[in-house]
Order: structure tokens, then C-alpha cells, then sequence
């Protein structure tokens, strides 16, 4: 097997994780009184982001009155900054190989039950077209560590994709790069780059990443996405795995991540991603870490008040009623029909069948198998706006000045007709007759809504472009 090249470590590297100064932020933030409590959730519903040292004081509050003024806070701030569209992807792994041990994934170089492979140019086209038929435009392609899964391969894997069809963006889930590397894959158009930095608390990341191993090193994860900012991806994904150590230090982590990223680039991270632990083929967890679930809708809500501009997503790690309910207070992009099987989505998967149980339960085992209509039905029924859209990378709108777009409150503006025109599409090529009848109700409601009524002249005449003139990827 070929080795994976040696690291170049960027000399502008920062840890800007203490971890005993973040301990002892969240010890002293304990039981702040109720009026600093309601400062801060006044601070946060003026859309100002908080401060680390600010967010332990909701992490220290343990008040049940004021934790449900938080959820009340959360849910208006959502409201006012996203709308109520929520917008609907879908993972598609790539390879499994993996020269990391990281003891908490069903990936890890030592678990020899996992069966090893990657999906073929040929055969990536053949997952893409099956999401395509369900109503997929957003994938996010996951990738193991590997030599064989450098930036060329997954730069072709990534053509691969869009060469298929109709997938209108593409985001990532992989290892670090290297600078040379971002910029490879950059080129074949990706949105975000996702990594997530497991935990943010070194001791625990040395106990859970063996330290021979390319992923043992977390200054190279935590200056990851730096680099990639460096190559000129400023379309950045964050996220910790929760379970793995205390929850509030990982907010902290989480926090402080998208801090540094404002002082250093100007722009926040794009998106945060919180997963919890799921059981995986032979592993164990310390359950002393494991987040329960009334922990997870409160560090849900404390984020979304934390980093007012930042997406947040939940996936289909989470059982159905947790997505249904972190959606309406936080959580504003989910994936729906998710498979994470290799070729697990082509109607005859080229996995056979005991193969797709053995990769089934290879990386994790998801929570929500709900199929994309079925999602999309859930949604509107909730009063959510179902969104496909993908037009703010398109449309440049990405790092700075996505923030120039977000803090105005563009997003209304051009999200939510964006999410009405790509759902009509989903309703006339994909939906269910009775998901097609509850959802052009719901568009109805939704464009009488639409206050300016340049906005809505527009919206109503692509509609009829949509329905009745063939027209697709019309978009603000
Ligand atoms: N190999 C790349 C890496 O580690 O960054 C990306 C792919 S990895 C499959 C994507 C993410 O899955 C990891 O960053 C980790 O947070 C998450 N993951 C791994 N094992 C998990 C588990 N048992 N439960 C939930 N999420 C898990
Ligand atoms: Fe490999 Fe990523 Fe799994 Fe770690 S989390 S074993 S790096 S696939």
C-alpha cells in the first residue's frame, strides 16, 4: 500500500484552544444570575454573536424557566434570520478505506469486519442518478483517509457527480488537505468543505486518535480548514461528535472555532454540525460522555443563539422526533432518504445483499430512515418551506460576502423565493400525489405571504415557467 505523504504543518497554525482556560470559563459562568442570562439572550436576538465567554453562561444555566426562555429565543432567532425553509441533502460515501484508527468509527483501520472498497467513476453515476430520481440537487460526497483518496481522485469523483446529472452542488466530508490539495479539489466546484474536529479537548483527542496515525495529530485537523481558506474555499463546514467528551466543552470548542475563523478571515464557518455517537460494528463508548437527549435540544439552541448566521445541521444520525423538534429552534439543513452504504442507493445495489447489511452497520447506524417524500411531507405539515436551493455558490455569494448578504437579512429576500421555485420543482418531477397536494397548498400560502411585490411577480412567474413551460434551475 502506498503511504500517504508526509505533513507540511502551516507556520500561521494557531491552537486557540486552551483547554483549562475553557474549563474554568464554564466553572465560573455557573449559575449566572438571571439578569445577565436575559442580557445575553437580548444580545443574541439582535443577531450580534456571542462570545465564548458569553456562551458558557447559557451553558452554565441550569434554570428551567430561563433554558425555555432560550428555546423560545432560538426558535424567534431561527425564524427572523433562515425563514422557514429548510434545506434537504443527501450523503453520498465514496470510499471506506481508512488509514485512521479513531476507536469511536466503524471505518477504522482495525476493524477487520468492515468490507473495504470505493465507488468507480462509473459507479458514482449510477448512486447519482438513483438520488436524482428521488429529487436530490444537494449531495455532500464522504470520503475515509487513504492514499488511494487523494485530491485527484476525489477532484474526478467530484466531476464524476455533477457529470451525471443534475446535482447542483457538491459538498465535502473528508481529511485536512494540504493547501495544494484544497486547491485541486476547489476546481471541480465544490460548496462546502466539512471537517469536523471530533473532540476539541486534546487529551481526549489523543486518547481517541492513535497518535501513529495521520488523524492523531490535532493541530493538522485544527488548522484544517485555515488551509483550505488559504487555497480560496471560503465555504467552510465545522462540527465536533458529541459523546466523546463533556458537551459544554465541546460547545465551547465549536465557539471559540467560529470566532477564530471571524478574526482570521472575516467570515464565520458556513455550516456546524453536531453529531452524536451511534453505535458502530465493535465499538464501545465511555458512557460517562454520551449526550442525553434533553442535553442535545439545549446545546442545539444554545448554538443557534451563539453564532446567529452559521447553518446548522442534523442528521439522519438522529432519531425522527429529535430532527423534527432541534428543526424548529436551530437546525436548518437535514439530509432525508439517507443511505450510507457503499452503492446503497442504486435500486440494485452493486453491494450484495449481505454486503450492504455488513457496510450498513460499518460506519454507524442511522436513526431517521425516512424516504425524501416522506421528509418533504413531515416539513410542510411542520410549516416548513421543503428548499432544494443551491444558488448562493452559484451566485458567488459565498464567505464575506454571504455574511454581507446574511446580516441584512437577504436571506429572506432571496432564500425563501429560491426554496418556493426549487420546491415547486421537487412537487412536478418527484413528490408523491398526496405530498404533490399538501405541498401546492403550502406554496400558495407562501407566496400570498411574500410582502414586496416585485418579489412576488417574479416568484408567481417562475412558478408558471416551472408548471407549465418545462423550465428548471430558475434561481435569485
Ligand atoms: N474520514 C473523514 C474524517 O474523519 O474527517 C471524513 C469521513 S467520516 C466518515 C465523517 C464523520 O463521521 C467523522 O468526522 C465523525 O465525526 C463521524 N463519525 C464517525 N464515527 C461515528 C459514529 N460512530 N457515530 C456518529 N458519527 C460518527
Ligand atoms: Fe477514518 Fe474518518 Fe472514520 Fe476516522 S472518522 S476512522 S478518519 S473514516
Amino acid at each position: 500500500m502506498s503511504k500517504l505523504p508526509a505533513l507540511e504543518p502551516s507556520p500561521t497554525a494557531e491552537d486557540f484552544i486552551d483547554d483549562a482556560a475553557i474549563e474554568a470559563t464554564l466553572t465560573r459562568a455557573r449559575g449566572a444570575d438571571a439578569t445577565w442570562v436575559r442580557e445575553l439572550i437580548a444580545k443574541a436576538l439582535d443577531k450580534q454573536p456571542l462570545a465564548p465567554a458569553e456562551t458558557a453562561v447559557l451553558l452554565g444555566c441550569e434554570d428551567k424557566d430561563l433554558q425555555q426562555e432560550m428555546f423560545a429565543a432560538a426558535r424567534q432567532l431561527k425564524e427572523t434570520v433562515y425563514g422557514n425553509r429548510i434545506v434537504l441533502f443527501a450523503p453520498l460515501y465514496i470510499g471506506n478505506k481508512c488509514v485512521n484508527d479513531c476507536t469511536y468509527c466503524g471505518f477504522r483501520s482495525s476493524n477487520d469486519e468492515a468490507i473495504r472498497r470505493e465507488l468507480e467513476q462509473a459507479q458514482i453515476a449510477q448512486q447519482v442518478q438513483a438520488l436524482e430520481a428521488k429529487g436530490h440537487k444537494r449531495l455532500i460526497v464522504v470520503f475515509g483517509e487513504h492514499p488511494d483518496y487523494d485530491p485527484h481522485f476525489m477532484a474526478d469523483s467530484i466531476r464524476s457527480v455533477y457529470g451525471a446529472g443534475d446535482i447542483r452542488r457538491v459538498n465535502v466530508n473528508a481529511a485536512p488537505l494540504d493547501v495544494a490539495g484544497y486547491k485541486i479539489v476547489k476546481e471541480a466546484k465544490i460548496g462546502t468543505f466539512q471537517i469536523f474536529q471530533e473532540t476539541y479537548h486534546h487529551q481526549t483527542y489523543a486518547q481517541v486518535h492513535n497518535p501513529r496515525t495521520r488523524k492523531g495529530d490535532y493541530m493538522w485537523r485544527l488548522d484544517g480548514l485555515s488551509r483550505a481558506f488559504e487555497a480560496g474555499i471560503d465555504d467552510m463546514g465545522i462540527g465536533a461528535l458529541f459523546g466523546l467528551y463533556d458537551w459544554k466543552f465541546e460547545v465551547m470548542g465549536l465557539v471559540s472555532h467560529a470566532a477564530y475563523f471571524m478574526k482570521r478571515h472575516g467570515v464565520g464557518p458556513h455550516t456546524i454540525s453536531f453529531p452524536r455517537l451511534k453505535p458502530a460494528q465493535g465499538v464501545n463508548f465511555d458512557p460517562k460522555w454520551l449526550v442525553k437527549d434533553e442535553e442535545f435540544l439545549r446545546l442545539v439552541a444554545i448554538l443557534r443563539l451563539s453564532v446567529p448566521y452559521t447553518g446548522m445541521i442534523c442528521t439522519a444520525r438522529e432519531p425522527a422526533h429529535i430532527r423534527d423538534t432541534v428543526l424548529s429552534f436551530g437546525v436548518s439543513q437535514i439530509d432525508a432518504g439517507t443511505n450510507i452504504a457503499l452503492g446503497g442507493y442504486a435500486e440494485q445495489g452493486d453491494a450484495t445483499v449481505v454486503e450492504q447489511k455488513k457496510l450498513d452497520s460499518a460506519q454507524f447506524a442511522l436513526g431517521d430512515t425516512r424516504s425524501l417524500d416522506e421528509m418533504v411531507g413531515k416539513l410542510v405539515d411542520q410549516g416548513y418551506i421543503p428548499s432544494f436551493c443551491t444558488s448562493c455558490y452559484r451566485q458567488g455569494r459565498t464567505g464575506e460576502v454571504f455574511m454581507e448578504y446574511a446580516i441584512p437579512g437577504f436571506i429572506q429576500k432571496l432564500c425563501t423565493p429560491n426554496a418556493i421555485t426549487t420546491f415547486q420543482e421537487y412537487l412536478c418531477d418527484h413528490a408523491s400525489p398526496a405530498v404533490r397536494v399538501q405541498g401546492e397548498a403550502k406554496i400558495a400560502d407562501e407566496v400570498a405571504k411574500i410582502a414586496d411585490p416585485g418579489v412576488k411577480k417574479v416568484v408567481q412567474e417562475r412558478l408558471h415557467q416551472i408548471r407549465h413551460q418545462g423550465k428548471r434551475d430558475l434561481y435569485l
